[in-house]
């Protein structure tokens, strides 16, 4: 090969306007209109993480899948976890695991349940034999146009699903973390500008980005770097399954400046950067990608 193919980044992508669709949360992949790119025929590795075992919460579909079918093809065996509703957009990630001939595991479970989050971990160190690259990056976003509409069970699900999961999971795998690994939030642009009607959700993007500081800090003694990936508008099931109105999501990624959501595909490279032996000066850093707006 002699060179690599150029890309215009503001056509190699479906731009607005997008179709009308919604289904029932959490919402699958292979039934969005278009489809999402994750990498999968695409992503080419080069033996980066060769030999890591990686756990990726919502490895199933997004931001997640692209992680995992990237980490794969960098030699790692993965775990993903899901709801059980989406083992379907599970199943395809697993295929594309061990079609690399990589370890590919697939547990679903609920994260907000303390005791499954301890168990995840427990299961990805005894089928993985161990365990050194940690994404904490399934999430709940529900909008709601008025605070007045969040119930309190709302509130709950999504302080559980976004922040009280990452904490329950990077405390059952620190003492199985030695120097060398990496832990990689999910935050989000909402982190710093957030929207009206993300007001529970933009707050636990905000307590992302912060742990991941926080953290990088505490653990840098022990060589375990932290850091996170702030996506902007990414196409993906969150949006089409009551993550965004049907006014948002006919003119999704239309308001930054390449004009177009950005695909999982497009994130999946960086989920590798911060994971890779070569990142090692990184941490305590968040990793924007937000068509040129937002920013960490
Ligand atoms: P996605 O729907 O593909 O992924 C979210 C995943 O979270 C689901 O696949 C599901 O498996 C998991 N999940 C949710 N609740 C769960 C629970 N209780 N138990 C177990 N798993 C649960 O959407 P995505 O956009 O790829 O989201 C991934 C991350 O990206 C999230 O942290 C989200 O906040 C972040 N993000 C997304 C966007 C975007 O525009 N899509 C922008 C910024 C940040
Ligand atoms: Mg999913």
């Amino acid at each position: 090969m002699s060179s690599v193919s150029m890309n215009d980044p503001r056509a190699k992508y479906p731009q607005p306007p997008f179709k009308r669709q919604s289904q029932p949360w959490p919402g699958l992949a292979r039934d969005m209109d278009p489809r999402p790119d994750h990498g999968e025929h695409s992503y080419k590795g080069s033996g980066r993480l060769l030999g890591r075992k990686a756990l990726v919460t919502g490895g199933d579909s997004g931001m997640g899948r692209a992680a995992a079918i990237a980490f794969a093809r960098e030699g790692a065996d993965v775990l993903i976890n899901y709801l059980p509703a989406e083992q379907p957009d599970a199943d395809e990630v697993l295929q594309l695991i061990e079609a690399e001939g990589r370890i590919g595991i697939g547990v679903p479970g609920d994260l907000k349940d303390e005791e499954f989050c301890r168990s995840l971990v427990a299961r990805a160190v005894r089928d993985l034999g161990g365990l050194d690259i940690v994404v904490n990056n399934a999430a709940r976003q529900q909008t709601r146009e008025s605070i007045m509409d969040v119930s309190s069970e709302d509130f709950d699900a999504t302080m559980k699903t976004n922040v009280y999961a990452p904490f329950w999971i990077i405390k059952a795998t620190l003492p199985h973390l030695k120097p060398g690994s990496a832990i990689i939030g999910t935050s989000s642009e909402q982190a710093t500008d957030p929207s009206p009607e993300l007001y529970d959700y933009a707050q636990t993007k905000a307590a992302t980005t912060n742990y991941v500081k926080s953290l990088a800090k505490q653990l840098a003694p022990r060589g375990i770097r932290v850091n996170a990936v702030a996506p902007g508008p990414i196409w993906t099931p969150i949006q089409v399954s009551g993550g965004a109105t049907m006014e948002k999501l006919e003119k999704f990624g239309g308001m930054t400046p390449l004009g177009r959501p950005g695909q999982p595909a497009e994130l999946g490279s960086i989920y590798v950067q911060l994971a890779a032996a070569d990142a090692s000066y990184a941490t305590g850093q968040v990793y924007g990608s937000a068509g040129g707006a937002g920013q960490p």
